[in-house]
């Protein structure tokens, strides 16, 4: 079946004194309904602007390409449709559950008011289903809490309380943007968790958006390597994981502790800062930071510098890099 979500040259452009900036160049990627995909990369990489480009909430940008949900064209959409949309269809939810509950409210007046909206459900009726929306979400006592304010929830729960609102309206896409970043491990653990099954019972299509490749083991099927705005690489999990084909994939799998080894090397950060969108590189965005590049011979170091990499198919992988690190991970010209 087609996937639920396909995006398609994606360009996202920021307006400044200097000109346009792209924060998002030429990216591509599609989620099944049932399917997890993680959106990897530092901060400044373009995954955020990502998510919110999904959602059509750039009003200052200019978004160019095409982002296809279920068939429908969200790219021009006016915003009264993508309004509702964003009600029905997709549902996002935040490192930060406070930016998104109101303070004055409880949690389940407003978990109630989105049923209400959304489903033109009774007063009732609306606060009946807010109730089990709780309880879904694992909250204990959920009749309870939901005479409760967002300030008497604990991170967690603040949490679970924003992931039962965007559940309110029954989404097929859910889009979580650092969702577990704020908490602590055990927290983090159980709201990973939480979504993965929500995931699977509702056949959700997920984008998770997260600087930390340990999440993405967690809950994604897919993975996507963001560097500069751009894919770096995108493969299955399993196989990204055993075998990173881009150097930047490397270093940020040699800067997470290994799950199954706690003792394992500290943290290795990769050295060096993220590329400007100021001034971008004609070649790869990378190679000021690269390690392979470094050690490459002359010739093939200003490739790197002068000569953007594509991105090459091997298989179900897609890797932009001149000299990716995986045998068989062909170049265009076969030129290793
Ligand atoms: Fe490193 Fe060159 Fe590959 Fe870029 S293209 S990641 S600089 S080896
Ligand atoms: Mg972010």
């Amino acid at each position: 079946d087609a996937p639920l979500l396909t995006v398609t040259d994606l360009t996202v452009a920021f307006p400044t004194r200097h000109g346009p900036v792209r924060a998002v160049d030429s990216l591509g990627f599609s989620v099944r309904r049932g399917r997890t995909l993680g959106i990897v990369g530092e901060s400044g990489s373009g995954k955020s602007v990502t998510s919110l480009a999904v959602l059509g909430l750039h009003t200052s940008a200019e978004v160019t390409g095409s982002i296809v949900l279920d068939g429908r064209e969200l790219v021009g959409l006016p915003e009264r449709e993508l309004n509702r949309l964003r009600g029905r269809r997709m549902a996002m939810i935040f490192q930060d559950p406070l930016s998104s509950l109101h303070p004055y409210y409880t949690v389940g007046e407003q978990i109630a008011e989105h049923h209400r909206v959304h489903f033109g459900s009774g007063r009732r009726a609306a606060r009946r289903r807010a109730v089990e929306t709780l309880g879904e979400v694992g909250i204990p006592e959920p009749a309870r809490r939901a005479g409760e304010y967002p300030h008497q929830f604990s991170g967690g729960m603040r949490q679970r309380a924003m992931i039962a609102m965007a559940l309110a309206c029954e989404p097929d896409l859910l889009v979580a943007d650092e969702p577990t970043t704020a908490l602590d491990v055990t927290v983090q653990a159980q709201i990973l968790e939480l979504i993965a099954r929500l995931q699977q019972e509702r056949g959700l299509a997920v984008v998770l958006i997260t600087h930390d490749l340990g999440v993405v083991a967690r809950v994604a099927q897919d993975v996507l390597v963001m560097y500069g705005g751009r894919v770096a690489e995108h493969a299955p999990v399993d196989a990204l994981f055993a075998d990173p084909a881009h150097p930047y994939t490397r270093g940020l799998l040699d800067s997470v502790p290994r799950l199954d080894d706690p003792d394992d090397a500290p943290l290795r950060a990769i050295p060096g800062s993220p590329p400007s969108l100021l001034a971008p590189s004609p070649g790869c965005p990378f190679a000021p930071r690269c390690p392979v590049a470094a050690t490459a011979t002359g010739a093939e170091r200003r490739r790197c510098a002068e000569t953007r990499p594509p991105l090459v198919r091997d298989r179900d992988r897609l890797t932009a890099c001149h000299l990716p690190l995986r045998s068989g991970a062909g170049t265009p010209g076969g030129a290793r």
